[in-house]
This record gives C-alpha cells, sequence and structure tokens, in this order.
C-alpha cells in the first residue's frame, strides 16, 4: 500500500520539523534590551520614496530615544531587485546577515519578478525572510475608530491545513484524503504572542477561535494550549468560540465591539482575516506583520507600485500604510504611547491631505510634513 509509506515519510518529516521548532528561539522580551535595533529595508519601486519618508517621520517620533541609545534606526541596503539579480540570491547573504542584526523591521515593498518580465527567476524576498527569520505569526488589525472596533488577529502561519497542503493522497479514485497537523511548539508560540500583545497593550481582551466541538485532536489540542498559555496572564480575559458563530460575531453590531486579540489557527484566520478586513473597508486597507519569536518583520500590505516609477508619478506615492506598518512595529516593542500618537497623527493626515496617487493631488512629502507636523503639537 503504496499511500500508508508516504503517511510514514509525513510523519517521519513533521517529528523533525517538531524537533526544530522547539530548539528555536524564545520570546524577544523588550523592556529588557539596552538597545532596540529597528533595520529598515527601502525595497524596491516606490519603497525608497515611502521609507524615506517613514524614516524621516520615525526620527520625530523617536528623538529622544534615539538620542538616548535606546532605540536605532538602521538602514539596511542591498534588498534591491538589481542587487539580488546581480548576485543571484534571493536575499542575498550579506544582506541576510545585515538583518539578523536587528531586532525588528521595518520593509519596503520587493519586487518579485514575473514570467512577463524578461528576468531571472529570483523567488520572493518575503518568503525566503519568513523561512529564515522563522515569522510563523501573520498578524492583522483592524480598527474602525468610530464603530468602537479595535480588533487584531494572530493567525498562525505554518501549520493546520496548509503545511500539508500540497500532499494529500488519493488513496482511490472513489477516497482523497488531506492532513491538518497542530503541534505543541507551534501552538505554544502563537498563543504567546498573542497575549504578549494583549499585556503589552494594557491587557487587552484575547478570543480563541476554533472548530474544537469537531475537529477534536487538532483544534482541541490548539484550543488546550491557548488556555494553557492564558494561565501564564491571569490578568487578561481570554474566551474561546467557534469559527462558524464568530464569523457571524464580526457582523454582529450589539457584540463585536467587546472583541480585541484573536487567535486563530492558519485556515480560520485566512479567511477570517478577510471578513474583518472587509468590514474596515476592503483587503488593501489593512496592515500586516510576519512575527517570529525572535525577530518580526512589518510591511505596507500594497506592493512596489512598478508602474508609478515609470510614469513618473512615484512621489506621489501614499505613505500611509507603511506608516501603519511603522505603528505595529511600535506597539510590538511595547512603545504604545509613541504607537497611539502615530496613529493620530496618520489618521489625522489621511483625512488632510489629498493622496490621489498622481500629479493631481500631494506628495508622500507633503504628507508626512502634516505627520510631523502633528507630532510636533502633541
Ligand atoms: P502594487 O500594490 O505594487 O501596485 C498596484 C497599484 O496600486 C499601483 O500601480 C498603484 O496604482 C497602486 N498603489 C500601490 N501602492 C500605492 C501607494 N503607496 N500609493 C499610491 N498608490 C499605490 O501591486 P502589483 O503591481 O501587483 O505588484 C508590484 C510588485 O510588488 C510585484 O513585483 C509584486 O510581487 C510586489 N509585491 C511585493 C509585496 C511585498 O514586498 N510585501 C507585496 C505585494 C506585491
Amino acid at each position: 500500500m503504496e499511500y500508508m509509506k508516504s503517511f510514514e515519510k509525513i510523519i517521519a518529516e513533521q517529528l523533525v520539523r517538531v524537533e526544530k521548532m522547539k530548539t528555536a528561539d524564545e520570546f524577544v522580551d523588550f523592556e529588557k534590551l539596552d538597545k532596540i535595533v529597528v533595520g529598515v529595508i527601502d525595497g524596491d519601486g516606490i519603497g525608497p520614496i515611502i521609507l524615506t519618508e517613514a524614516r524621516r517621520v520615525l526620527n520625530e517620533l523617536l528623538k529622544a530615544e534615539i538620542e538616548a541609545g535606546k532605540i536605532e534606526l538602521r538602514t539596511i541596503e542591498g534588498l534591491t531587485l538589481e542587487n539580488r539579480i546581480a548576485k543571484n540570491e534571493t536575499v542575498p547573504a550579506d544582506v541576510l546577515a545585515a538583518i539578523k542584526s536587528c531586532h525588528v523591521l521595518l520593509k519596503g515593498p520587493t519586487t518579485t519578478p514575473s514570467k512577463a518580465d524578461n528576468l531571472p527567476n529570483i523567488e520572493s524576498a518575503n518568503v525566503t525572510l519568513r523561512r529564515e527569520l522563522d515569522l510563523f505569526a501573520n498578524v492583522r488589525p483592524v480598527s474602525i475608530p468610530e464603530k468602537n472596533l479595535d480588533w487584531i488577529f494572530y493567525r498562525e502561519n505554518t501549520e493546520g491545513e496548509y503545511v500539508l497542503g500540497s500532499r494529500g493522497v488519493d488513496i482511490n479514485e472513489d477516497i482523497s484524503v488531506d492532513f491538518k497537523v497542530t503541534t505543541t511548539a507551534g501552538t505554544k508560540r502563537i498563543a504567546r504572542a498573542a497575549f504578549e500583545y494583549a499585556k503589552a497593550n494594557g491587557n487587552k481582551n484575547v478570543s480563541i477561535v476554533t472548530k474544537a466541538n469537531i475537529m477534536k485532536k487538532t483544534d482541541g489540542k490548539f484550543l488546550d494550549l491557548c488556555y494553557q498559555v492564558a494561565k501564564e496572564y491571569p490578568d487578561i480575559k481570554t474566551d474561546d468560540w467557534y469559527v462558524d458563530i464568530m464569523a457571524a460575531n464580526l457582523v454582529n453590531e450589539q457584540i463585536r465591539s467587546n472583541f480585541n486579540v484573536f487567535i486563530l489557527p492558519n485556515l480560520y484566520g485566512d479567511i477570517i482575516t478577510d471578513e474583518a478586513a472587509q468590514i474596515q473597508g476592503g483587503v488593501g486597507t489593512a496592515g500586516s506583520a510576519n512575527v517570529g519569536g525572535k525577530y518580526a518583520m512589518f510591511e505596507a500590505i500594497h506592493g512596489s507600485a512598478p508602474r508609478m516609477v515609470t510614469d513618473g508619478i512615484a512621489p506621489y506615492a501614499n505613505p500611509s500604510s507603511i506608516l501603519k506598518a511603522a505603528e505595529m512595529l511600535l506597539r510590538h516593542i511595547g512603545f504604545v504611547a509613541k504607537a497611539d500618537s502615530l496613529s493620530a497623527a496618520v489618521d489625522f493626515s489621511q483625512s488632510s491631505k489629498n493622496m490621489t496617487g498622481d500629479a493631481s493631488g500631494d506628495t508622500a512629502t507633503d504628507f508626512a510634513d502634516c505627520v510631523i507636523s502633528k507630532l510636533k503639537e502633541a
């Protein structure tokens, strides 16, 4: 029976993966660091334009901390399409080493060549960075202040239905089987990341989302382990929901503002975060972060917009999304008051600047000037 051999091989591989996770780095306690190094990566296309503005804003917002040596903004050179092609490496070794010398990253968008570009077939830098830095949590905030909604989703990014997504087996023409995997190490690390965030941001409520009544082994384990981690955070109110009712809760105006931090296995996280982003105004409006035990990378949700560069309108790129990513970075390292100030200044600038994305509107520099003057007022 060929499929039994295939199953044995899959299990053996998963056991090796688990052992690797067990020896991975523990969660960083930023409070204990003398200095936090923030790597700033320009990226491609409009990346250097919006990152220049983000750097200016952060230099103003963190002036005192930078002067005191508590924070360093360190520019990481060389994660450009030209350099990646020249070295024929997705993330050149020297760039990766420089990235690994930082604690957290603010990353500009990087271009992944498509077949039509007639360029060497370089892999996505993000896929490589997620793997190299073991960024296991996909974190997406969704906020609608006027409706009192302040949600953040911690989606497990490496297991569940996805880890063996292309390894299912057609037993015969009548039966096909896929696999779903939950591990202790994989679950505990996503749970801990979510609870650490909730703690660093004023002990927000945490909700665990599963289908543990049906998927008793995998989701059952996920749920039990999340509650085990919850015991380490006695000041945080924790509850759990099945994913079907949670999908309904998000559109239930009576109760949805009670939720803050969500922990979800991979597939449910994929679906529920798109629903939440749509409630906010569309999948393009939510920021995104990839977080690991040791490293975390914060990004604009959009790409490098190469056409804006060739059309000569790159200076009109909107830096809002990268500034939202910077806000998430500040929350991650426990700089909650700074994150709140940045959020307020970006919201104000969004309502007072006209970011049309072309010469009929304001530039990225105009937008950042507005953010900086608002920060100076505060
Ligand atoms: P894109 O998001 O780069 O751009 C699509 C369009 O959205 C642009 O032409 C522009 O009109 C608009 N736009 C995007 N960002 C904007 C901004 N800040 N201000 C104003 N308008 C903006 O999507 P794409 O064209 O599909 O991708 C271009 C490249 O980016 C591809 O190589 C892709 O692989 C890469 N990409 C990288 C990341 C990342 O690094 N995280 C994410 C997505 C796409």
